[in-house]
């Protein structure tokens, strides 16, 4: 059988420049001097990447692993902690606070549309004794892109530290941490970076470094410790022996995707993704703030994911999503993030779909793939 065109939304589509930079020799990361200047010249392409100027870190393990060094680092037992809640990755953040003895506030918002900015408002008004919020950036079991542009300096009014999840959005979606008053924005290698899974990064504001230090209570664990890492570069020191290979296919997958055009062709091409299941008389699951990275389309009545999974798979040689939780068998997902954000891979995963559909006696207006040709 044909390798099947994997069109999930992460991991994605490794270049072949990657993988061939993921063989080169190694050396001794913790004593080569010049490994030190490699791993920073990397956290500099990283500041490219996000437009700031903020410190960046690179951590070895998939995204969650930003996520947790995060909460780690900055939560004590007892601190108050805001997590916007419009899906399973923001409600899932407050598991992650609560471990580290956060007390969590959930700001509940609507599961099909991006946060809304005036309730947020409204809510902080009267509540903002918070240390800490934290925000999904795309929600990508929904589909969903939070405005994070107005949410972070609603919150920064309060004095509220940010932790902004962006695995999913990074490199997809437009973003300026500096002067959208974000703390911490982490990002992950398998999603728009189109990297291998397995590598997070992180960059840190002043004001969440000052947390991090003057706590008055140890960092539980080590490997989510950000603290150890706080002048790595002077010290030529890591916590830990650094996996080089991953960083040699990281650094340039990083270098890819510092691209002028890479948002806007991220925006070009979900909004034809969209446009095209929409005339052809399908839903989408999000009502607004539609994600650029990844599109989650209502299952028709009476169908069922898996026999359309299986399908466009073993006859169409596509892979697709589905989601889970309380969407599991209820959307499909089809991610269009950096090396998969090209037309001839959307061409090919909605003609897939729409003889799947078809095969299952579900009418269609209009043919899939003719639409989204003639919409991008
Ligand atoms: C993919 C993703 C992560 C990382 O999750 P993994 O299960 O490690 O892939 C974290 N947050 C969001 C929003 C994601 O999309």
């Amino acid at each position: 059988m044909r390798k099947p065109l994997i069109m999930t939304p992460g991991p994605t589509y490794v270049h072949e420049d990657v993988r061939r930079s993921l063989s080169a020799e190694i050396t001794n990361p913790d004593i080569d001097m010049d490994f030190f200047d490699f791993y920073k010249e990397t956290c500099e392409q990283l500041q490219r990447l996000l437009n700031t100027r903020k410190d960046v870190l690179i951590l070895n393990g998939e995204g969650i692993l930003g996520l947790e060094a995060a909460c780690a680092s900055l939560i004590e037992s007892g601190d108050k902690v805001l997590c916007l809640d419009n899906g399973i990755f923001g409600n899932g953040f407050g598991d992650f606070a609560k471990m580290y003895g956060g007390e969590v506030d959930y700001f509940k918002s609507d599961y099909q549309k991006g946060i809304n900015i005036g309730e947020l408002e409204r809510y902080l008004e009267n509540n903002h004794d918070y240390k800490i919020a934290t925000v999904v950036h795309c929600e990508t079991p929904s589909g969903i892109t939070n405005p994070v542009k107005e949410i972070c300096p609603v919150l920064k009014k309060y004095g509220i530290i940010t932790v902004v999840d962006s695995v999913s959005a990074i490199g997809g979606e437009e973003l300026q941490p500096d002067q959208w008053g974000m703390d911490i924005v982490l990002g992950g290698s398998q999603k728009c970076l189109s990297a291998p899974p397995g590598i997070t990064f992180l960059s840190i504001s002043a004001a969440a470094w000052e947390k991090i230090l003057a706590r008055k209570t140890p960092i539980i664990g080590y490997y989510g410790n950000l603290s150890l890492w706080k002048d790595w570069y002077q010290k030529k020191w890591f916590p830990y022996t650094q996996p080089i290979s991953d960083l040699y296919g990281f650094r340039v997958a990083v270098e890819r995707a510092i691209d002028k055009d890479m948002i806007a062709r991220h925006a070009r091409i979900a909004a034809a993704v969209r446009k095209s299941l929409v005339d052809a008389g399908l839903t989408l699951y999000p009502l607004d703030s539609w994600s650029n990275t990844v599109t989650a389309v209502n299952i028709p009545e009476s169908m069922d994911f898996e026999i359309i999974y299986e399908t466009m798979l073993k006859d169409y040689q596509v892979m697709i999503a589905g989601s889970f939780g309380f969407l599991e068998n209820k959307v499909i997902r089809i991610g269009h993030m950096g090396e998969n954000c090209y037309e001839e891979k959307i061409y090919l995963t909605l003609k897939a779909l729409d003889h799947t559909f078809r095969g299952m006696k579900i009418e269609l207006e209009e043919e899939l793939h003719k639409l989204f040709i003639a919409y991008v």
